[in-house]
């Protein structure tokens, strides 16, 4: 996956704000933010999409939502609450074709999206 931009960053080929790193996750800061924070969780290694999860990324997707969860409380944003989104394929928005769960919070959010 030599082009993937966030196999790149999980690589540290390209430069971001790392907020989280583990053996098998990465969480950075989103380059876009469209609130007060704005994290992406990816794994290290390359997954399209929600569509390509299967029985064998259980663990994985596990240990993403519980350090997205603990990184909500660390952050301050926990109480007050926030959204995690996962945008899958062309008609969920997906632009980065590396699958990533936004943690968005810090500012009241509006429903439904767009
Ligand atoms: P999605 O629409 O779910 O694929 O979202 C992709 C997200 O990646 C967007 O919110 C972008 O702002 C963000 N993004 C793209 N390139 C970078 C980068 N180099 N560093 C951090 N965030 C990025
Ligand atoms: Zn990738």
């Amino acid at each position: 996956m030599g082009e993937c931009i966030f196999c790149k960053i999980a690589n540290k080929e390209i430069p971001s704000e790392i907020i989280y790193k583990d053996d098998i996750i990465v969480a950075f800061k989103d380059i876009n933010p469209v609130a007060p924070v704005h994290i992406l969780f990816i794994p290290k290694v390359h997954i399209d999409s929600l569509n390509k999860i299967g029985d064998e990324n259980k663990n994985l997707i596990g240990h993403m939502f519980v350090k997205i969860r603990e990184i909500a409380e660390k952050l301050g944003i926990a109480d007050d609450g926030y959204r995690v989104v996962n945008n899958c394929g062309s008609f969920g928005g997906q632009v980065v074709g590396h699958i990533h769960f936004h943690l968005i919070g810090g500012r009241q959010l509006q429903w439904p999206p767009g």
